[in-house]
């Protein structure tokens, strides 16, 4: 069995954004020179995500409005873990998200279902923040 490990670095302009990382994940599995396995990438930071959806301007609106009912960034005083930081409504909104993935490797590729794609979701951002990509198979 291999074993391949990669940390990618994402630095957002914006407090919350989403990314597609598929392409990213895809040359990892490449690099690794894995046919067969599994991929696990996750987010390195407790206030940021990474899911499987699609990659839709509507749905990623719709997924920043619903987070926002959830856990409304502000006011900053509305939260406990609030006092050093100012970033409660982000812990909350990774924790609804996700920390990771895991993903079938076969023939190469990432075994998908027709639309998914992998996202690294931002919400506490506007610094350099890392994901984990861990690849093991033959
Ligand atoms: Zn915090």
């Amino acid at each position: 069995m291999k074993a391949f490990r990669k940390e990618l670095t994402f630095h957002t302009s914006k407090r919350r954004e989403f990314i597609n990382i598929t392409p990213y994940v895809d040359a990892c599995i490449r690099e690794s020179g894995i046919k067969e396995g599994l991929v696990l990438c996750n987010a390195m930071h407790i206030t940021s995500s990474v899911f499987i959806n699609d990659d839709e301007s509507g749905l990623h609106h719709d997924f920043e409005q619903w987070l926002e009912k959830l856990a409304p960034e502000k006011p900053h005083s509305q939260y406990r873990h609030n006092g050093f930081e100012d970033n409660a409504d982000a812990h909350l909104k990774r924790q609804i998200m996700g920390r990771e993935v895991v993903v079938a490797i076969t023939n190469g590729q990432l075994d998908f279902g027709t639309w998914e794609q992998i996202f690294y979701g931002e919400f506490d951002g506007k610094r350099s923040k890392r994901v984990l990509v861990k690849i093991i198979g033959e």
